[in-house]
């Protein structure tokens, strides 16, 4: 432990990382940490999973260690732009505080408020919230920010993009001005550096894995496909065994979207859950943890309710839909490769997606290869039969059942396949010269070989 040692850190602190089983700081926190004891502002460019949720807490834990009990009211504010990484950080809080006396609560919506009142009047010094309900509960006169001498904005630019930043600034307004600030931004477009310059003093830039190089760490795909297509390609590269692809978060643009993948694929037996701003946070909640204990096995999601989903082992993200917003696309495929294993990121791009895809190019300086062979290439048909009422394949009766349906489709005179295209959409010019995938990419198997599949049956866990 002697590098956080080196940091400045308590010892009553460091033992909680111990317990942690954190052997040495990332990156992000070796820079951080010291400039922020010195009560220095941070600048900070920093996605979730570089740890900085321990950067910015560890000093501010340790400022406060000498003070607990003794000044009333709120000292550090915390603002996150969702329930998930409030619920996260303030988790991480409660471990790296575990030896010292201090007190801390989070505040979000879309549950019951009196639980988070009742906790505020037990008194706090750490709190973390999110924007919406803390306006809320100040406006309501349980919460007063007179007290603050820390305030972290975390994720600015996802609270820009959720279009939070003018609560933002409202509570800001709140804040007193002698107060030490900590910013951090996975990316700064130029909105979030002009928010920044007008609430640091004198900031230390820290920055890790610029937002670009992430997405070099992860063996993308684009496949070419029409939007109504889509499902048929989800099915088909998931129809392969469990142990390839254990765990896979699927991003829809939209909520409706999301539920529409999920009943697709529950149809065919697949676990799979949705998690979007629509459900309860109960449901959110279990949705994920089913997902990180492999009861489910595919999540499907919006950017905005993954936000701050931390899975150490997600081997695979399909972009169901592509993100009009490139710095959304690195965000969703950093959620894979974390921690030193391989990530695999597969994009379903449809006609109208092309220009988006050339937006995500150009942000990470690279083109993505393009899946030259696949059943559902752009033109394709697929029999509507097949589309109403996918096939299972549930035990003795699923042949005959499929025998069946092969034989009415026959005699009504319709393709069981993929039957024609009658499109000539393929791969922009940008990407022609690059038609094969790369050698690291993905394997999803051979889809050339044999007549092209529609649907996929489903395969029984083994
Ligand atoms: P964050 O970027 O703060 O969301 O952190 C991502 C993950 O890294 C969390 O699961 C943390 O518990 C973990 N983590 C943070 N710092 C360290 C460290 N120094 N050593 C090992 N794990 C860490």
């Amino acid at each position: 432990m002697e590098h956080f040692i080196k940091l400045g850190i308590a010892p009553e602190i460091i033992e909680a990382l111990s317990a942690q089983g954190y052997t040495q700081p990332t990156p992000i926190q070796e820079q951080a940490i010291p400039a922020a004891l010195a009560q220095n502002d941070i600048l900070g460019t920093a996605q979730t999973g570089t740890g900085k949720t321990a950067a910015f807490s560890i000093p501010i834990i340790q400022q406060l260690m000498g003070d607990a009990g003794r000044t009333k009211g709120i000292k550090a504010l915390i603002l996150t732009p969702t329930r998930e990484l409030a619920l996260q950080i303030d988790e991480s809080i409660a471990s790296y505080a575990a030896n010292v006396r201090l007190k801390h609560a989070v505040i979000f919506g879309g549950v019951g408020q009196n639980p988070q009142v009742d906790a505020i009047k037990r008194g706090v010094d750490i709190m973390t919230a999110t924007p919406g309900r803390l306006l809320d509960l100040m406006q309501q006169g349980f919460i007063d920010l007179r007290n603050i001498q820390f305030f972290v904005l975390d994720e600015a630019d996802r609270m820009l993009d959720m279009g939070f930043i003018h609560d933002v600034k409202k509570v800001i307004a709140k804040l007193p001005t002698k107060r030490q600030t900590l910013f951090f931004s996975a990316t700064m477009p130029a909105e979030v550096v002009k928010l920044s310059q007008n609430i640091l003093v004198d900031p230390v830039r820290v920055s890790v894995a610029p937002v670009s190089t992430t997405a070099e760490k992860v063996s993308q795909s684009v496949y070419y496909v029409d939007q109504k297509n889509k499902r048929f390609l989800l099915r088909h590269l998931l129809d392969t065994s469990v142990e390839e692809i254990p765990s896979v978060l699927v991003f829809t643009r939209t909520k409706h979207g999301a539920d529409k993948v999920v009943k697709d694929l529950v149809k065919l037996n697949m676990t799979a859950q949705a998690i979007h701003g629509n459900k309860s946070q109960n449901a959110r909640q279990l949705a994920l943890s089913n997902f990180k204990s492999r009861i489910t096995r595919v999540l499907v999601a919006t950017d905005i309710a993954a936000r701050g989903i931390d899975i150490d082992e997600l081997t695979h993200v399909i972009n169901y839909e592509i993100p009009n917003i490139p710095e959304t696309y690195v965000h969703r495929i950093g959620r894979t490769g974390r921690a030193g294993n391989s990530g695999v990121a597969w994009s379903f791009v449809d006609r109208e997606e092309v220009p988006f895809l050339r937006d995500i190019q150009k942000l990470i300086k690279q083109d993505i290869p393009v899946v030259a062979e696949h059943p559902f290439l752009p033109g394709t048909h697929v029999a509507e039969a097949n589309d109403a009422k996918p096939f299972y394949n549930d035990g003795n009766n699923g042949n005959q059942r499929v025998a069946r349906k092969k034989e009415n489709l026959r005699k009504e005179g319709k393709s069981a396949a993929p039957a024609r295209r009658d499109s000539n959409f393929s791969a922009p010019a940008r990407n022609d010269r690059r038609d094969q995938p790369a050698n690291d990419a993905p394997k999803p198997k051979p889809k050339t070989e044999g007549p092209p599949k529609p649907f996929t049956r489903f395969k029984p866990r083994d």
